[in-house]
């Protein structure tokens, strides 16, 4: 996996050229379905109706798309805008669309079944991708908690850059690929029923019975296309 070197701007001496978001496709925004952020990442990028569609094409897209799933905050992304050239961006962005790649594989090869050890063997790219970046612990106030008496510490750690910088979007992509490795159950990570779909999600229902990505596309589609079978089989009586 190659990773974009030397993208770290300086503040001082930034030329500040990027100034707005970039469509890169007709649709609106990439589907947030997946139940885990890394499976929506590979649904960044899918064909529909013979065409590739590709919310990571440019350096401006990805950003939109690191708000949109919350991997940035709307202070970090506009510091990413303001601060970043637009042609590092778009390093950046070939370099997620490569580790993307790598996870499709990796998701490819391991959906369905248990993780064992043996997939340590796979992960050297994302471990050696993580090994160059650079966190330190800050003690925060914690959300909330939704139960009233709640005996946990107001207070809690939380992992942070120094600066979000062009180069550390790569290990913020990095570090939520690495945890649905170390987290999601990939028996339950399932592509979509739907025809022609290519999108993938973690089914979290409780009987593991999720079939499409969404009821309201690939859903209704497979229910219109069984109703029409069925009145093709057994046509309404004229009367
Ligand atoms: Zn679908």
């Amino acid at each position: 996996m190659v990773i974009p070197q030397n993208t770290t701007t300086d503040s001082a001496t930034a030329d500040i050229r990027y100034d707005g978001p970039v469509e890169v496709t007709s649709w609106a925004v990439a589907p947030v379905l997946a139940e885990s952020t890394a499976l929506d990442f590979l649904n960044t990028s899918l064909y529909s109706t013979g065409r590739q569609i590709d919310w990571l094409g440019s350096g401006a897209a990805l950003v939109d798309w690191l708000q949109q799933v919350q991997l940035l905050s709307e202070q970090e992304a506009l510091e990413v805008r303001r601060m970043a050239r637009l042609e590092e961006l778009d390093t950046v962005a070939a370099g997620a669309r490569q580790l993307r790649d790598w996870f499709r594989s990796f998701v490819l090869r391991y959906h369905g079944q248990a993780l064992t050890g043996d997939a340590l063997h796979d992960l050297a790219p994302i471990n050696d991708l993580l090994r160059a970046d650079a966190l330190h612990l800050q003690i925060h106030v914690r959300p909330p908690p939704s139960d009233v008496g709640s005996t946990v510490s107001p207070l809690h750690g939380v992992w942070k850059r120094r600066e979000i910088s062009s180069g550390a979007l790569m290990y913020v992509l990095g570090e939520a690929v690495a945890h649905a490795i170390a987290s999601l159950s990939f028996a339950n990570i399932k592509y979509c029923q739907g025809r022609n779909c290519s999108l993938v999600f973690l089914d979290k229902t409780s009987r593991l019975s999720r079939r499409w990505c969404s009821m309201a596309t690939c859903g209704n589609r497979a229910k219109q296309a069984s109703h029409r079978k069925k009145q093709q089989k057994n046509p309404p009586h004229a009367s």
